[in-house]
């Protein structure tokens, strides 16, 4: 049985889903004007196992995440370069993806925009002001009024009273309730805009999650996604908007899932400290399935602390589940049908069981990666008993190695060629090819110097002459 935490109700929930073996998720994405940082990742790998999670179980998962590329973000960028704002968008767009792939995170089956989801945008903020949920202030745009949706705050737990007193004055006066947000902004000088009821303008921020939920998922869907820091307002007023148009506040999301905040060095990120980290920065130094490790050592709920200590702990620890993987490679090509008292299957059945229990517990992949290690270390203990010359019984050992690769496809790893670095072993194992095919060259022994660079470059590894030595590379 799976539970999950519903930030809608604060508490565990059983997870049942709407339509049969099939799960339906939106997770909010990214305003594409610069690179993602480390925190901008945390939602999209914590989306990705819980995709893999529910795809090994048998379900069919439908999964939207959008892109904001119209935002006063873009076009400042925009004015700054001299460029268009879709050339902005574009870029970033690139370089999201870019980002993601390297942390091994999947694609999402739909990635609507914003710019491309304009028609049906302006057909619910009509539907909202013919319902009487919005006012239009003639010449600054269409408002959503708060005070007409009479559970407002029900995700936040906010009440309305507590956030006029606390709204500070600067508001729009003409607005009826401080807390009225922008469905449509009417058009500036130099931006970009499209035609409406209202004149010519742009749609503010929450409308479009609400339009493209409910576009591509229906109007109820299982899950619905992103950092904590959306919760109020973004996620309270897409329930606003949604609820209202549909005339039912338990349609929409039936389950609300937030990733906690990451910070660095325990600071909160900021530009402004100088502890801003792009994923881009952060993958010219460590690879990507490093970063997804990182991230994943820890529960989606809990703060996640940044630092370079900690991703190098990180790159350890996956060094060592690496080592096992290498070791099920090996072994998996010898045969055997021993009689052992070693049943290495049994112990990897008990702890796929307890993977299984930590990930139907709110997904709590910290417990459930601690199952892989102790699955690695029994393959270990195994692989050096076989190698000291124990019985093997290929078919125990093969459901064991199963079982390790089936946590690791949930868990994302394993799955880009150029392995994690194994405590500089690599460097140890070619310094010392290097050095016998010198010495099979001092001895003139041509054909077992060619054999050494020949079998290397067939496994990818290119040897260059310089004058301070043999130098390799990878091809
Ligand atoms: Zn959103």
């Amino acid at each position: 049985m799976l539970r999950v935490y519903n930030t809608m109700t604060r508490k565990k929930e059983e997870f049942t889903p709407l339509k049969e073996g099939e799960v339906s998720i939106y997770c909010c994405g990214v305003t594409p004007y610069n690179d993602s940082h480390i925190g901008n990742a945390r939602p999209f790998v914590t989306w990705d196992v819980i995709r893999r999670y529910f795809a090994k179980k048998g379900y069919k998962v439908h999964y939207v995440q959008n892109f904001t590329d119209v935002d006063d973000k873009i076009i400042n960028a925009a004015n700054k370069e001299g460029v268009t704002w879709d050339t902005i968008a574009n870029r970033y767009i690139k370089a999201y993806f870019a980002a993601m792939d390297a942390l091994n995170v999947r694609h999402a089956d739909i990635y609507p925009r914003v710019s491309e989801t304009m028609e049906d945008i302006v057909k619910m903020i009509k539907d909202l002001v013919d319902k009487g949920y919005a006012y239009e202030i003639p010449g600054s745009g269409v408002y959503y009024s708060v005070e007409k949706f009479s559970h407002y705050g029900m995700l936040s737990g906010r009440k309305l009273d507590d956030m006029e007193a606390g709204a500070r004055i600067e508001v729009d006066e003409k607005k009826h309730h401080p807390m009225d947000f922008a469905l449509w902004k009417a058009a500036k000088p130099g931006e970009p805009s499209w035609d409406s009821p209202w004149g010519k303008g742009r749609p503010g921020w929450h409308i479009e999650c609400s339009t493209m939920s409910l576009k591509y998922l229906g109007k109820k869907f299982d899950f619905h996604g992103g950092g904590s820091d959306l919760i109020f307002p973004h996620h309270e007023n897409e329930i606003a908007q949604s609820c209202a148009c549909l005339g039912d506040h338990h349609a929409f999301a039936q389950h609300w899932v937030h990733n906690g905040f990451i910070t660095i060095n325990s600071e909160k990120m900021s530009k402004s400290k100088g502890n801003f980290f792009t994923v881009k920065d952060i993958l010219k130094e460590y690879p990507g399935e490093v970063v997804r490790f990182f991230i994943l050592q820890t529960h989606y709920r809990s703060p996640l602390d940044f630092s370079d200590e900690r991703l190098k702990e990180a790159q350890t620890s996956l060094g060592r589940l690496e080592n096992s993987y290498q070791l099920i490679q090996e072994l998996s090509k010898k045969e055997g049908d021993a009689e052992t008292a070693m049943k290495l299957a049994g112990e990897a059945e008990t702890l796929r069981t307890a993977f299984y229990e930590a990930m139907d517990d709110d997904f709590n992949t910290a417990l459930a990666i601690s199952q892989m290690f102790a699955l690695s270390k029994a393959i270990n203990i195994y692989a050096r008993a076989v190698e000291n010359g124990a019985a093997f019984d290929k078919k125990d050992f093969d459901r064991a190695a199963a079982i390790y690769m089936e946590m690791a496809g949930i868990i994302g790893i394993f799955e880009q060629e150029a392995a994690p670095a194994e405590d500089g072993l690599v460097d140890k194992l070619m310094d010392l090819l290097i050095e016998l095919r010198q010495e099979a060259r001092a001895e003139k022994n041509w054909a077992l110097a060619d054999k050494l660079r020949d079998r290397l470059k067939e496994a990818g590894v290119l040897l260059e002459d310089t004058k301070t030595g043999v130098r390799w590379k990878r091809a």
